[in-house]
């Protein structure tokens, strides 16, 4: 393809693409799936690594999120993003109303626009001709932190606007400041910290803790990995004079037609009543949302009689905040029980005086780590206020020192294991107390649960109740005693008949067949969830290759860090971890694991590459992605098992390294012939 027929085919793909992105993040009715999604950024990225100078910053490829930074440059707001006043009743809002009507005479006509408070955090996004070239943070109102690197990884944000259609909406500015709200989904919260805790990271207590740190990661890259959302929410220089919209419904709506993500759950009001009946509705609502809100914010409509209200010196007169009352409940906190989880941690939890919150009666409350209870003193036997706010499982706020009775317990982390009465310890850099004792039934049985779980081995039939069954009548203790359960064995179990014995049985030998990643994500080891046990497979695509890696070819893989490939290395030169390998071989598993499904052709499967010195046609990460697209492994350093060094201008070390070992060394030609694109 020539220089000007790519150029072409760029402007395609990356119209299709943004079309449909805006489908599947603002519309929520995407008409492609993922992997043609894909397959269109591929295409993408492929025509701009040939022809880099067609690259630009607002590509659709660009949200993969770029190199770390050092930190954030702090700059200063277009126009202050003020602080808003809050309510908390039906009277201030009423008198909120009468300043209004007051400001504005009394023949005024208005209306308002009610808008769902979400608890998120602030974002201001500057568009120069219809594209994305910053995105700060609220800060304090006057100057907020450049997180431009971040904000082009949201997909909901578009980096590029479109042209509205409607007649009677302003075309696309040379300069537009829009205010919005970043946020996370409940759901995806949880997962993430779901994720969290499965990798032994601290969780987030709220989805506004997850999105503010974030944004303030200093890598894109994991930034990139997160849900976050937007909803655009204000303009912050309205010109109504000169042909911008009249009114923030009018602005809304332009926002809409231009790209940019809106709550569909906005709506106007004629008067004050009609706000109300809002607040009262949302109110009842809130629970249902999949998103958290603290609030409505209620907005005089028209642009025009906002500018005759002003603002006094803290927040403007033509708008205002309905907080809801937080869903917070006193009672007793009864005594505290250590739960043992599958790694060991330890994680204190209240039991409760049964209280009424939020609609749910709540009998338990997360005291998550021995830190948080110190932090804030939290007592056997204390009166304590507990909290259910974006998160589902209710939190212990703080104690009311006044009711702390006389014979009130601290709470200590246990020196010894609840269940199994081994010894335990801190994590050196961590938060968590775990137990230390691999063969704790606590932690047997919560290994066991998740081996089994959808996203692992997804073996049917074995549940939590199953598993518990299991381990307390000592027919299991590791994994590969599930694949020689017996049935005469099964069916003395409680409620276990021979068809469902059957069933668990054919189960089992069907969770055989489960490729790599999969087994990997079942073996809990520390730091390898889904996603990195993905990456693992990919990289080594053999147990044998993985479990025989340095720390170093670990280290040297795309996404993976010397946390995870120490932790990595440490599991597979273990008693537990070998033991653990070889008996689910020995049980017939046979891992196996299919070459990157990019559909194209793989040349290098199976083959691991070391690359050395500089190339002409690659950036480093650009031959390393090469190679794994077809089906290769690049590692950092050369070994008896590496099969081909491609030597660039300047190798030193590793290519005399590589003579030395008697490897195969390609120049870069070589290496264009071998995967046949010379
Ligand atoms: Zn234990």
């Amino acid at each position: 393809m020539d220089k000007s027929a790519a150029s072409k085919r760029v402007k395609q793909l990356r119209d299709e693409i943004r079309r449909h992105n805006h489908l599947y993040h603002v519309e929520a009715a995407p008409v492609i799936g993922d992997q043609q999604y894909d397959e269109l950024l591929a295409e993408l990225a492929d025509l701009e690594r040939q022809f880099p100078d067609l690259l630009t910053p607002d590509s659709p490829t660009q949200r993969v999120g770029g190199e770390p930074i050092a930190g954030f440059v702090s700059v200063e707001h277009e126009a202050p993003m003020l602080s808003i006043d809050n309510t908390y009743n039906e009277a201030d809002l009423r008198a909120f109303d009468a300043r209004v009507r007051k400001g504005l005479g009394p023949q005024a006509e208005f209306s308002y626009v009610v808008e769902l408070k979400i608890d998120g955090v602030g974002l201001s996004l500057r568009y120069e001709k219809g594209r994305l070239v910053r995105g700060v943070t609220r800060g304090d109102g006057r100057t907020g932190d450049d997180v431009t690197a971040n904000v082009r990884t949201i997909g909901a944000v578009p980096l590029v606007l479109r042209r509205p259609e409607a007649k009677d909406l302003p075309g696309i500015p040379d300069v537009l400041v829009v205010r919005g709200e970043v946020f996370m989904k409940r759901a995806d919260f949880e997962r993430l910290n779901a994720g969290r805790v499965e990798a032994g990271e601290e969780a987030f207590a709220n989805p506004r803790n997850s999105t503010a740190g974030t944004l303030k990661l200093l890598d894109p890259r994991i930034v990139a990995t997160r849900p976050l959302k937007y909803f655009a929410y204000s303009l912050a220089v309205p010109d109504h004079r000169s042909g911008g919209p009249a009114s923030h419904a009018d602005a809304l709506r332009w926002f809409g037609a231009m790209g940019l993500p809106t709550n569909r759950d906005n709506a106007q009001a004629r008067d004050i009543d009609a706000v109300l009946a809002i607040v009262a509705r949302r109110q009842e609502e809130r629970a249902r949302l999949d998103y958290a809100i603290d609030g409505l914010v209620i907005k005089v409509n028209r642009y025009a009689q906002q500018a005759e209200l002003g603002a006094t010196s803290k927040a403007p007169r033509w708008c205002i905040a309905y907080k809801y009352p937080a869903e917070q409940a006193t009672t007793v906190l009864e005594s505290v029980e250590f739960s043992v989880g599958k790694t060991g941690a330890i994680t204190p939890v209240a039991n409760l005086m049964p209280v009424l919150v939020a609609g749910t009666t709540v009998s338990r409350a997360s005291l998550h780590n021995f830190d948080e209870v110190a932090r804030k003193d939290v007592r056997a036997g204390d009166t304590v206020v507990i909290e259910k706010a974006g998160e589902i499982i209710p939190q212990v706020v703080k104690v009311i020192l006044e009711k702390r009775p006389a014979d009130a317990e601290a709470i200590a982390p246990p020196a010894r294991c609840p269940v199994c009465e081994h010894d335990t310890a801190r994590d050196p850099e961590g938060v968590y107390w775990r137990c230390l004792n691999p063969a704790c039934p606590a932690q047997v049985r919560e290994r066991l649960k998740y081996f089994a779980g959808r996203d692992q081995m997804d073996i049917e039939g074995l549940g939590e109740a199953l598993v518990e069954q299991l381990v307390g009548a000592g027919l299991v203790r590791g994994y590969a005693d599930l694949y020689r359960l017996a049935k005469d064995k099964l069916v003395e179990l409680e409620r276990m008949g021979e068809k469902s014995a059957d069933n668990l049985l054919a189960a089992l030998e069907d969770s055989k067949t489960r490729d790599l990643s999969r087994v990997l994500a079942a073996m809990n080891i520390q730091h390898v969830g889904t996603h990195v046990a993905e990456v693992l497979a990919d990289a080594f695509g053999s147990i044998d290759r993985l479990a025989a890696a340095s720390a170093e070819e670990l280290e040297a893989v795309h996404e993976i860090g010397p946390v995870v490939a120490a932790s990595v290395h440490d599991f597979f030169h273990s008693d537990a971890g070998r033991e653990t390998v070889e008996s689910l071989k020995a049980a017939g598993l046979k891992m196996p694991h299919a070459a990157a499904a990019t559909g194209g052709p793989t040349p290098l499967a199976g083959k691991t590459l070391v690359v050395t010195g500089t190339l002409e046609r690659f950036s480093r990460k650009q031959i390393e992605e090469k190679i794994k697209s077809l089906g290769g492994k690049a590692t950092g350093s050369v070994s008896k098992s590496t099969d081909y060094l491609v030597a660039g201008a300047d190798a030193g070390s590793k290519l005399a390294k590589a003579r030395s070992l008697g490897v195969p060394v390609l120049s870069e030609a070589d290496f264009l012939t071998l995967i046949g694109e010379p």
